[in-house]
């Protein structure tokens, strides 16, 4: 390998941070979401290394499934949006995929359509998302609909997904935890409504099954500190590697748009890894990087391959010198708030460009 940026995949914290989720929820059962490539991460590689640890997993989209199904999961997969089309019943029913169910039309098709066997369901509940989900006082007729169908496996398992489980001082968790308890009131069924957020913060919602997935990435779905978030580490640890050091003199700017200059003359590491590989290209002046462990400003726009980093308080830099632009060291959580976004979103980013390397 030439080029020394890579994801590098760290699967003893992915075991570390799904046994913090199976402590803290003891006696729930644990479906690892793993979609959108396991958030960056790489959708079968982590399936593989997570099938041994859930009970079930859970993707976007049927595509998802089959690629999991294809590449020899076995264990249960729930498709988290329900099917986009009748048809995918009977692909679900071929693969042996759990549904959602959260609205009218997905319920006729089910109702509908003769399939090869009966399937496992989830019947979403909108508690306050208004996303996705059936109001809450329909729960009971969509329940009884679905019994009746004939077609499942069993009674649904009744679901529901939180809008600010990360935000803790807002009342919206509680106002869905309640209506979700009222909604579900004597109708046979497990429970599910923890994501990440729920599972580190909001024990009352453990239920039978938690859902977590930014948190078995080993990062904080909070932007303040939270006792149990901050046992978790990273799995993905972003690397790459100084490839030319200059001196800029007081004045004089660095790179595309000439948006940072130097105050003082400075010290500029050029670091190979760009928005090309996943690092977002709205990262700010100042968006911290680690260069040889140490902490240093990110100075000047970031290019498609490279970035520049302002290393003048740092002992002296060379060529070669290892970069971290997140994970072991540096939540992503902080890059993505100085570049305006969520980790969520910069590890759901990483592209195909960038190999990813179990470590
Ligand atoms: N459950 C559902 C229905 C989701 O849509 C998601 C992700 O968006 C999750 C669970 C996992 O959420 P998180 O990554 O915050 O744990």
């Amino acid at each position: 390998m030439s080029r020394p940026s890579q994801a590098r995949l760290d699967l003893r914290a992915l075991r570390h941070n799904v046994a913090l989720a199976r402590e803290l929820a003891p006696t729930a059962r644990l479906m690892a979401v793993v979609k959108a490539n396991a958030y960056g991460h790489g959708a079968v590689t982590m399936a593989r290394a997570l099938e041994p640890l859930a009970d079930a997993l859970a993707v976007a989209c049927s595509e998802e499934a089959v690629e999991l199904r294809r590449a020899g999961i076995r264990c249960p997969i729930l498709l988290l949006e329900g099917v986009f089309e009748a048809a995918e019943l009977a692909l679900a029913a071929e693969h042996d995929l759990w549904i959602t169910i959260d609205n009218d039309t997905q319920l006729r098709w089910l109702e509908q359509t003769s399939l090869p066997g009966p399937l496992a369901c989830w019947l979403k509940i909108d508690t306050g998302m208004h996303r996705l989900g059936v109001a809450p006082e329909q729960a009971r007729d969509y329940h009884r609909r679905l019994l009746a169908s004939g077609k499942l496996a069993g009674p649904p398992v009744l679901s529901t997904h939180f809008s600010c489980a990360d935000e803790l001082d807002k009342p919206q968790t509680r106002q869905q935890i309640e209506l979700f308890e009222t909604s579900c009131e004597g109708l046979s069924g497990l429970r599910s409504a923890a994501n990440s957020p729920g599972v580190l913060a909001w024990p009352q919602a453990h239920y039978d099954w938690i859902r977590p997935g930014f948190m078995l990435w080993g990062n904080s779905p909070f932007t303040v500190p939270q006792p149990q978030a901050d046992r978790l580490r990273p799995v993905m640890t972003l690397c790459s590697a100084v490839i030319s050091v200059r001196d800029v003199a007081a004045g004089e700017t660095v790179g595309y748009g000439a948006t940072w200059q130097a105050r003082r003359p400075s010290r500029v590491a050029t670091v190979t890894i760009g928005y090309g590989d996943g690092y977002p290209r709205t990262a700010g002046n100042g968006t911290p990087v680690l260069v040889n462990g140490r902490r240093a400003p990110l100075a000047g726009r970031v290019s498609m391959d490279m970035i520049t980093i302002d290393v003048t308080d740092l002992p002296p830099v060379a060529v070669g010198d290892p970069v971290i632009l997140w994970g072991a060291g540096l939540p992503v959580g902080e890059v993505a708030r100085a570049s305006s976004t969520i980790g969520y979103e910069l590890l759901t980013r990483m592209p195909m460009r960038t190999p990813r390397v179990i470590v």
